[in-house]
């Protein structure tokens, strides 16, 4: 055969030079981003073959507690998530937030599954996740988004079908793991240490600044709990609790507080709460809040929408109008954390 000899112009060399180049970064870029290496796959693919179900080559399908419903449904993996993305999710969010939720929610579900916690009660059905926002992840199904967003069904579900299918099987690993990728709404400025809640260093839940959250519908919150109530409301979790009623409003107060300001613990009386149980006890939108005692009761002042820990979807959806794409928002929220691909096989 003979060979052909192409005679390159000076222009093309240079394009071509030029095009090697760039796709030589490119690449550098995707590696430096995202790379997984061998010990990052160490238990994700062994685990997920377990859940194959062998007439299905392609899919990974889970067992859904609908609690409302009361019922199991059997679902796709990737379904599930199109499902959680619409319940957790504005679907008016950028495309790429919708990418950033749809890996998270994924995540979620796959560390459940990898680490066989079944819900009590459930363990002969197999099921793993519920529907239930204040458990699992908040989850819905067609007939629910066509009743939430009515006209725009159509629209939207197109868009969250894309974020989930753009992102197909990815999941976030550490060292290894599939992580515990928590989110809440709003953070109220700065993320929360996981250490300041679990009391155990987790590597890739760290506090991080997180801007532009101030749409979020529950940002700022105001409360307001007469001394009665304020007090019934405590013994009933606090039968001990003794307080002076001669002087209530001097024995209310904020003892310590994390670095990045949510409520750590809270004095009242002679007993001493954490933050959370005193978010749970009045349904606070955060543990981020200021208690300010007059003569009647308590008025108390709340930033930020939920536990504060990993990523904050509104601070999310502030970096992707900001340019930024889902790997950027994720790593962004979850420290050093690497995007896998699950192996459907
Ligand atoms: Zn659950």
């Amino acid at each position: 055969m003979k060979k052909e000899v192409k005679k390159r112009s000076f222009e093309t060399f240079w394009l071509d030079t030029t095009l090697m180049l760039l796709a030589t970064l490119m690449l550098l870029i995707i590696n430096v981003v995202a790379r997984p290496s061998k010990d990052d796959f160490k238990n994700v693919p062994s685990a997920f073959t377990l859940l194959q179900n062998k007439n299905q080559k392609d899919d990974i399908y889970i067992n859904l507690l609908r609690k409302n419903k009361n019922r199991i449904e059997k679902i796709l993996l990737e379904e599930y998530v199109i499902g959680v993305v619409a319940a957790e999710m504005p679907a008016e969010f950028n495309l790429e937030t919708l990418k950033a939720q749809a890996v998270a929610s994924r995540t979620y579900a796959a560390r459940k599954i990898m680490s066989k916690a079944f819900h009590k009660g459930y363990e002969e059905k197999k099921v793993y996740l519920c529907d239930d926002f204040s458990h699992c992840q908040a989850y819905i199904d067609r007939d629910e988004m066509r009743k939430k967003w009515g006209k725009n069904f159509e629209k939207y579900y197109s868009k969250i079908c894309k974020a989930v299918k753009q992102t197909k099987g990815e999941v976030l690993v550490y060292k290894g793991q599939i992580i515990d990728s928590l989110y809440h709404a709003a953070s109220g400025g700065k993320t929360e240490d996981a250490k300041e809640v679990f009391k155990e260093e987790i590597p890739y839940l760290k506090s991080v600044v997180s801007r532009g959250e101030e749409s979020c519908p529950k940002f700022s919150g105001e409360f307001y709990f007469t001394y009665d109530e304020l007090i019934k409301r405590l013994k009933t979790c606090f039968p001990g609790l003794r307080i002076d009623s001669s002087n209530i409003s001097s024995q209310i107060k904020v003892v310590e507080r994390t670095k990045a300001g949510r409520v750590k613990s809270v004095k009242v009386g002679n007993t001493i709460l954490s933050g959370n149980q005193f978010r749970n006890i009045f349904g606070l939108y955060s543990t981020e809040f200021w208690i300010y005692p007059d003569k009647r009761g308590v008025r108390i002042h709340t930033r930020g929408y939920g536990h504060g820990l990993g990523m904050s979807q509104w601070g999310a959806n502030y970096l992707a109008r900001q340019g930024k794409d889902y790997k950027q928002i994720l790593l962004y929220y979850y420290q050093d954390v690497k995007i896998c691909r699950l192996k459907y096989r």
